[in-house]
């Protein structure tokens, strides 16, 4: 069997493996990202490549945060985790004259196509818990693009109106209540001592920080909402939650399984299965490599 390179872009850091989906990962490793220039992203990615050079690869998927154009895989509009990324695609950042096929996807899809994977399901929403709040959907293990590729991003749908600013310029939206980034925003804004907090720090302090505890309690409140919404649209057979947040345990599975099902009309609430991420931290890999399978043929 083949073996790819897949490569996830996160805020802090890239991780990548070399490996194919039978198997699972023959090597993985992360490297930090710093400032996070041009140059710099440039840079890791040739770290990887030279990390790399002595396996033998057939391809490589990338998957990278924010709205990315179907035609071109150029990240349109603002993105915060990468800002220096708005109107260019990650290919732009490899060496050009690279012998090897590259294929580009949202990170959130590259998740929610990892983990449809190890489940039969014809119909997996994936959700991302981190500095942000992605989506994919998947359908017969294919991820549902929508006309442009802009489809699946409820972390900004309006779920307060005229709420919190979000990243994105609207207010109100998921993300600016349920992300990690959103959270130290809202602790921010009310004078928090505790906005500057890493995550694991925040989910301790929680329980003796009654404003941390409160905006926390609101975010997951606001995301079992827009959960919920989700499946009524989609009627998924199952919905995967994953990212850094939720394997830190900053919300409670159990809480959103239940509560969930208040919000669901009850056609749905005998069928819904809400379940935690299995791949964890290399489910963005793990899609990065089926996405060069499926899409090498
Ligand atoms: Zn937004």
């Amino acid at each position: 069997m083949k073996q790819y390179l897949g490569i996830d872009l996160g805020a802090s850091g890239f991780k990548y493996g070399v490996g194919d989906s039978k198997h699972g990962l023959q090597h993985f490793a992360n490297i930090r990202i710093r400032n996070k220039s041009l140059e710099e992203l440039a840079d890791i990615f040739a770290q990887i490549l030279d990390d790399t050079r002595n396996m033998k690869i057939a391809g490589i998927g990338i998957g990278c945060p924010g709205t990315l154009h179907m035609a071109d895989a150029k990240l349109v509009g603002k993105n915060p985790n990468l800002p220096e990324l708005t109107g260019i695609s990650v290919k732009e950042l490899l060496p050009e004259h690279l012998a090897l096929p590259i294929w580009v996807e949202n990170d959130a899809n590259l998740m929610a196509l990892a983990e449809a994977s190890l489940i039969d399901p014809s119909v997996v929403i994936g959700i991302t818990v981190g500095s942000g709040i992605g989506c994919g959907i998947i359908q017969d293990q294919q991820i549902y693009h929508g006309a442009h590729g802009f489809a699946a991003e409820p972390g900004h749908c309006i779920m307060v109106p005229d709420g919190e600013l979000c990243s994105c310029g609207q207010k109100g939206c998921l993300e600016a209540y349920s992300s990690v980034d959103g959270i130290r925003r809202r602790l921010r804004d009310l004078n928090s001592i505790y906005h500057d907090l890493n995550l694991p720090d925040l989910i301790f302090k929680r329980k003796e920080v009654k404003e941390i505890d409160q905006v926390i309690t609101q975010g997951e409140e606001i995301l079992i909402r827009a959960l919920a919404n989700l499946i009524t649209v989609l009627d998924p057979q199952t919905v995967v939650l994953g990212g850094g947040a939720m394997e830190l345990g900053l919300y409670s599975i159990t809480h959103i399984q239940q509560q969930v099902l208040q919000y669901i009309p009850l056609a749905h609430r005998e069928i819904v299965n809400i379940a935690l991420a299995r791949y964890k931290n290399q489910a963005g890999i793990m899609g990065a490599i089926l996405l060069c399978e499926r899409s090498a043929g």
